[in-house]
């Protein structure tokens, strides 16, 4: 064993180390690259979040395999991350040696550009109780499942370039996506008996300390909820650092509360996010997966399809069969959503589908539990099931996974073939003016 895998062995207590623009020039590795490789990181750095650590760094990068590594593309900035108009004001804002306020400025005016807030979801999602309090912590789409944002998780152990949550990483939605009460989540359940899940995401929930993340949890389960049947968690720790459920101080009482969870009855489902197969290979990560699994909880695993880090069907059929083989249930996979970067990670929905198909192909059944390619669009996640000929036209054939209405769920409806649409919005029905939920949707949900 060398002595760089003697430290990140499963048992030895390790600590975290963050890297932000603020250090990350001290990484020996970063230290090699050229001035000029370093300056692009920090001209996009200004602009989008940031944020990896000394177990993204030294065990999940291959730093023989720079810039095309994609454990590298997933957490440093790239410069082909921002378009080139983007680029250049940045650059020439830091080289002009303006300060912290112009940089804030400059960095917020091309964040304003970038679709900041997809899908509506500032003004479409945010509940209210029925005395009219607005629950910006929280966010109801779908009939069954309501999302919770902890007022402490807005943030994560390192982050993905591509996430669509960036807004709130750069301080753009500071705390306007979060709650500090769980008595308000309660009493939004009560209200609404047909949510049967809760969906604690963030950030990253496992950010936040043992403690304050059961009792969030213990408040819910105290309040013995009839329609409440599964705790849901979003989280990329084991990945990202897995030592929360190994050597961390909070680790042993992590699980411990996972098992109460169980215990009371509840369905604990960690919604694992595993960009690639490199994030199943380390011994602490796989150990992690055996000690959550060993709590009762049950893992389920999704990720976009994203150019310059998975865009690759051997690849993903791999992932899905490691995550079997380790007691992960395969679950979605995603189409990278219309902000931030997504020129840069967007694949076109045909080539997603194929790259889905041709992984599936490659499967057993046991790793077909997967559903994509799906788009969280507006009015639903949009599954895209595949290309099809009807009467000499060439069509897209999709449906609703999930829906605003339920109503619209499994429908099959079909789009104009284009090899090109990356979105929902470039689609454009095949036959007559309007896909069949459009009226509906206008009605409801467009202002
Ligand atoms: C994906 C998603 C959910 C959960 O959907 P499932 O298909 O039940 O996993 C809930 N709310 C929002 C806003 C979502 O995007
Ligand atoms: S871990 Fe999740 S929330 Fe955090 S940056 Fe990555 S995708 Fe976004």
């Amino acid at each position: 064993m060398t002595e760089q895998q003697a430290l990140w062995s499963v048992n030895e207590t390790t600590s975290i180390k963050t890297y932000t623009l603020i250090n990350f020039r001290k990484i020996p590795q970063i230290q090699q690259m050229s001035e000029e490789a370093q300056f692009e990181m920090e001209v996009v750095g200004n602009v989008l979040p940031f944020k990896t650590n000394n177990y993204v760094v030294e065990q999940l990068i291959d730093w023989d395999n720079i810039p095309n590594d994609p454990m590298y593309v997933l957490t440093f900035p790239q410069k082909g991350m921002l378009i080139p108009e983007h680029y250049d004001k940045m650059a020439s804002t830091l080289r002009s040696g303006a300060d912290k306020k112009e940089i804030a400025r400059v960095a917020n005016d091309i964040r304003l550009q970038l679709n900041p807030h997809p899908a509506g979801q500032m003004e479409l999602n945010v509940p209210q109780l029925k005395d009219g309090t607005k629950l910006y912590g929280m966010q109801h789409k779908y009939d069954e499942t309501c999302l919770f944002f902890p007022s402490q998780s807005q943030t994560c152990h390192a982050y993905c370039t591509f996430c669509f949550r960036w807004p709130q990483f750069v301080g753009m939605d500071e705390m306007k996506f979060a709650m500090r009460e769980g008595e308000q989540l309660v009493q939004y359940l009560k209200e609404h008996p047909e949510i049967t899940d809760v969906l604690f995401t963030g950030g990253d929930p496992m950010i936040m300390k043992a403690s304050m993340f059961s009792a969030y949890t213990d408040t819910l389960l105290d309040a013995k909820l009839p329609n409440l049947k599964t705790i849901r968690i979003g989280t990329k720790a084991i990945s990202y650092w897995p030592y929360k459920f190994l050597t961390d101080s909070d680790a042993d009482e992590t699980l411990k509360n996972f098992e109460k969870i169980v215990k009371s009855g509840t369905h604990l489902a960690i919604m694992a996010h595993f960009n690639h197969l490199v994030e199943l290979s380390t011994d602490p990560i796989k150990e992690a997966i055996k000690r959550v699994r060993k709590t009762g909880a049950q893992i389920r695993t999704q990720s976009p399809l994203l150019a310059h880090i998975n865009d690759d069907a051997n690849m993903w059929a791999k992932m899905w069969q490691k995550q079997v083989s380790l007691g992960c249930i395969p679950y979605y996979m995603f189409v990278v959503r219309d902000t931030g970067a997504q020129h840069y990670f967007g694949v076109p929905l045909v080539k997603a589908e194929k790259i889905f198909r041709s992984a599936f192909r490659q499967v057993s059944g046991l790793a077909r539990t997967v559903r994509g390619p799906s788009m969280s669009a507006t009015p639903g996640k949009v599954h895209v099931l595949g290309v099809s000929e009807i009467n000499g036209q060439k069509v897209i054939v999709l449906q609703l996974l999930q829906g605003r209405e339920s109503e619209w769920v499994g429908i099959p409806f079909f789009a104009k073939y284009d090899e090109n649409a990356i979105w929902l919005d470039d689609l454009e029905p095949a036959f007559g003016e309007k896909f069949f939920f459009d009226d509906e949707f206008k009605a409801k949900y467009k202002h």
